[in-house]
């Protein structure tokens, strides 16, 4: 995916224009939301990055997804009252959510189609960011 490896290299520059210092844990934090898309709790992040950093804890995990969103590396993804998922991709993108295994899927708009077009927006509501949910059963589950 040559666009995530764009992203990623630009990832150091992006910290510290935010006035962030690139920390080994905040690196490993964000490689381990890059490699798998599936859109990990804090808690799974933090399973999966003890592999690599079996220091790391749950706190600091914490505190490096919250720098990341802060720095809009990543953004909070809320499904019901589940706790927290975070998500590395910054194109405009909509969730699919499986309604029976849980698993959230990035959906991206149809090339071309403007949010304003999609829905009768009164007049002199403008609309600054999306968070479109999707449901239903994916293909794991529809059969
Ligand atoms: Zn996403
Ligand atoms: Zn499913």
């Amino acid at each position: 995916m040559p666009k995530a490896a764009a992203i990623h290299d630009g990832y150091e520059e992006t910290i510290s224009h935010n006035g962030h210092r690139l920390t080994p844990q905040r690196r490993e934090v964000y490689d381990v939301l890059l490699a798998e898309r599936d859109h990990p709790t804090a808690s799974e992040v933090f399973l999966r990055a003890k592999h690599r950093m079996p220091a790391i804890s749950l706190a600091t995990v914490y505190n490096c997804l919250e720098t990341l969103v802060a720095c809009g590396l990543a953004k909070q993804v809320n499904v019901d009252r589940d706790a927290t998922r975070y998500c590395p991709n910054l194109e405009e993108h909509g969730h699919f959510v499986c309604d029976r295994c849980g698993g959230v899927t990035d959906v991206p708009p149809t090339k071309g189609s403007r949010l304003e077009k999609a829905w009768r927006l009164p007049p002199d509501f403008i609309v600054t960011h999306s968070e479109i949910t999707l449901r239903g059963l994916c293909p794991y589950c529809n059969t």
